[in-house]
């Protein structure tokens, strides 16, 4: 089996640029981007629409457009792209193995960048095909300034922190933003629920759920449903966002590498080292707050030069 220095998991921005940092310092990464069944690797910037908050990019890019320009980049340097899932992972020994769906590898280090995915609700309008990103997205931060959520009532659906931060940001461009809780107390942090409070913008409908959303070609209207007397009711609406929390992808790695109650991977202080030494982690898969691609990437950053040091350090390469 062959033995690289640095396997990298994973195809999102963090992915990419750890690819990019590593292979220019020549560690000749091998990086298994996966395959997601019926689309492409990539994450979730692969079903975001416009970035316009990506440094470099004044005129702004469509998220799938800005991942094949990652890969390329990473391309134009040394570094074998493996377009396969990883099923299974190795860490207990040294070197440790990576498993893909046909190719396996032997590897000094390893960093784990393989992102988290926002819930979605499964409620009729906001599937893929219908109104999805036709103005239901899980991204207020990534979506929310696109000119289709102008001077419209705003529907943002969870009650934690991203919710609060969701509206409060969300109050830029709408008319009004409600903010749809399940329940009848927030989850949110009180400084958060307390900014969200005071904006006139923002009116929380607590205790209502929504049911189904409506339109043509984007969002016309929301049902909701109070969960306690079960009344519904019909409003008008131009956006619905889900808040309601991220999955980060680390099935894989349940019982072999330390994650934090949410499954997030714990990275130690302010480097990307895990618990298993040699084992890096970037990206969303290790970030539950900020979340967003000019972060991932910075964090894919960090891991390759840890990456590198550690290698040197353990005289791994010269
Ligand atoms: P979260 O804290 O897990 O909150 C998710 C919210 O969505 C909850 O209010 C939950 O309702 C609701 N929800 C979940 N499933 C639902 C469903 N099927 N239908 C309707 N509602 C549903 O997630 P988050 O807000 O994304 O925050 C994740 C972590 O990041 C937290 O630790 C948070 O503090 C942190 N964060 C921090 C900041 C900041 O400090 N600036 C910003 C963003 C996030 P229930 O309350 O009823 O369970």
């Amino acid at each position: 089996m062959e033995k690289k220095s640095l396997v990298i998991i994973g195809s999102g921005p963090a992915a990419w640029t750890a690819g990019i940092y590593a292979a220019r310092s020549e560690l000749l990464p091998v990086i298994f981007e996966g395959f997601i069944k019926g689309g492409v690797a990539g994450g979730q910037l692969m079903t975001t629409t416009e970035i316009e908050n990506f440094p470099g990019f004044p005129d702004g890019i469509q998220g799938p457009e800005f991942i094949q320009r990652c890969r390329k980049q990473t391309e134009r340097f040394k570094a074998t792209i493996i377009s396969e899932d990883v099923e299974e992972i190795d860490l207990s020994k040294k070197p440790f193995e990576i498993k893909g769906t046909k190719t396996s590898i032997l590897a000094d280090s390893v960093i784990i960048a393989t992102g988290a995915n926002a819930k979605r609700l499964d409620i009729p309008g906001a599937k893929d095909g219908e109104l999805w990103q036709k103005g239901v997205t899980s991204c207020a931060i990534c979506d929310g300034a696109a000119p289709i959520f102008r001077d419209k009532e705003l529907f943002v659906i969870g009650g934690g922190d991203t919710a609060m931060e969701e509206a409060i940001f969300l109050t830029k461009f709408g008319k009004k933003v409600y903010i749809v809780h399940r329940r009848d107390e927030l989850r949110a942090s009180k400084f958060l629920a307390d900014k969200a409070k005071a904006n006139p913008k923002i009116e929380i409908l607590y205790s209502r759920v929504i049911i189904e959303i409506k339109g043509d070609n984007v969002v016309k209207e929301v049902v909701l449903q109070d969960v306690k007397t079960k009344k519904e009711e019909k409003r008008e609406a131009g956006g619905v966002f889900f808040a309601i929390g991220h999955t980060p992808n680390t099935g894989f790695l349940k019982d072999k590498l330390e994650l934090d109650k949410n499954g997030y991977i714990i990275t130690k202080d302010k480097s990307t080292s895990t618990n298993i030494e040699g084992v890096f982690a970037a990206g969303d898969v290790q970030d539950a707050i900020y979340r967003q691609a000019v972060t991932a990437a910075g964090s894919g950053c960090m891991a390759s030069l840890d990456a590198e040091r550690w290698l040197v350090e353990k005289g791994l390469i010269g």
